[in-house]
């Protein structure tokens, strides 16, 4: 089977509700697509959803670097995944969004060539997984409260807070939210690298009763030592976010001891060929990993779930993004069930069982053909 031609077009859908955290304000999904063709005739879709502030590329950037790609990898096997990736990797060391799509597109085919979704392609099971949903940084805890209980009302049983103000202001947000929701339901904090030391101390002290399930990135991203001697601090799990793009950032954080959870995420880690080895050296060192999002599509959620369902080591998952999404572009894929909030559905389709509407799909460029 051989790579005859890369589709790469724009991928542009407005959020209802607009996410504030400390570094910066999601207002609207501005991705790329890629599908990739074969002489076989199977195609393999993916996504990227840039957000500069951690990932360090764009939608501009994405799409130039996703043509220069799929240049490289015309006349190529698409299912020799190891030798793609490391073409990939060895184009650019930036990028990882893209990457990404180009990952979870070859998957898609490897798969799909196999006839099995991808999670059995991987050598997974169907679970039930639920995903929590976020509430971005709100003014005041009114505004919060009212958030929480829709999330409530839609019958979620997790609820992760965008969290990083000065001082203790995060606390009686947080603890608002607790007495709304009762003792049952999780509820996680994600500071996005927004407390400083001190504070970070001082809020998660604050914090210690209101039963948390994790605090996420703390502090800033490169202080692993920071993470360490808060972990020692603080009876509250710590996950590494922002400080874990790849397997390396694993390694290292977990020789430190800084983390009890790791997030992956497919636009950090290039797509699922490394964030199967980021789950590998978590799971060595008994450290389990949740699974989060930027602001894909149900396309790159997919991928992201057909992943999880594979790893039972991926116990917590984000996989909201879509959520708030004004339109939907995706046919097939993930759902989210009725009636139990935040309950996934995968097709049983073969690979990610997911794709965009083509009308959806803008400035598309064609490489190769
Ligand atoms: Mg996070």
């Amino acid at each position: 089977m051989k790579i005859t031609q890369v589709a790469v077009s724009h991928l542009n859908v407005a959020l209802a509700h607009p996410t504030r955290t400390p570094i910066g304000v999601i207002d609207a999904a501005r991705n790329v697509v890629i599908r990739i063709d074969t002489d076989s005739g199977i195609s393999g879709w993916g996504e990227a959803s840039p957000f500069a502030p951690i990932t360090s590329d764009s939608q501009d950037s994405n799409y130039i670097a996703a043509q220069q790609i799929a240049a490289l990898l015309i006349g190529h096997d698409p299912r020799e995944i190891e030798a793609r990736m490391t073409q990939i990797h060895r184009f650019t060391l930036g990028e990882p969004s893209v990457k990404s799509a180009f990952d979870m597109a070859l998957y898609d085919i490897a798969a799909k060539s196999c006839d099995l979704p991808l999670y059995q392609f991987l050598g997974g099971n169907k679970r039930a997984m639920r995903t929590d949903l976020t509430i971005g940084m709100q003014e005041t805890v009114e505004q919060t409260v009212a958030l929480a209980q829709d999330i409530l009302d839609a019958g979620f049983d997790a609820i992760k807070m965008k969290v990083g103000r000065a001082d203790l202001q995060d606390v009686p947000h947080v603890r608002a939210v607790r007495e709304l929701a009762g003792p049952e339901v999780a509820i996680k904090i994600d500071s996005n690298q927004g407390w400083d030391y001190p504070t970070a101390v001082a809020s998660l002290l604050a914090m210690q009763p209101l039963n948390l399930q994790y605090s996420e990135q703390p502090l800033a991203a490169w202080d692993y030592e920071g993470l360490a001697r808060l972990r020692d601090k603080v009876s509250l799990p710590i996950c590494a976010d922002e400080s874990v793009f790849n397997h390396h950032d694993a390694l290292k954080l977990i020789k430190l001891d800084a983390v009890d959870y790791l997030n992956i995420k497919l636009g950090k880690a290039g797509g699922i060929h490394t964030g199967l080895k980021i789950n590998a050296i978590a799971e060595a060192a008994k450290v389990k990993c949740m699974i989060g999002c930027f602001g894909e599509s149900r396309l790159g959620l997919s991928a992201a779930a057909h992943l999880a369902m594979a790893r039972p080591n991926i116990t917590f998952l984000d996989l909201d993004s879509a959520y708030h999404f004004t339109d939907d572009p995706v046919v097939g894929g993930i759902t989210y069930d009725n009636d139990i909030g935040g309950l996934l559905h995968l097709p049983d389709a073969p690979g990610l069982g997911a794709e965009i509407a083509p009308e959806s799909l803008k400035n598309t460029q064609l490489v190769g053909g």
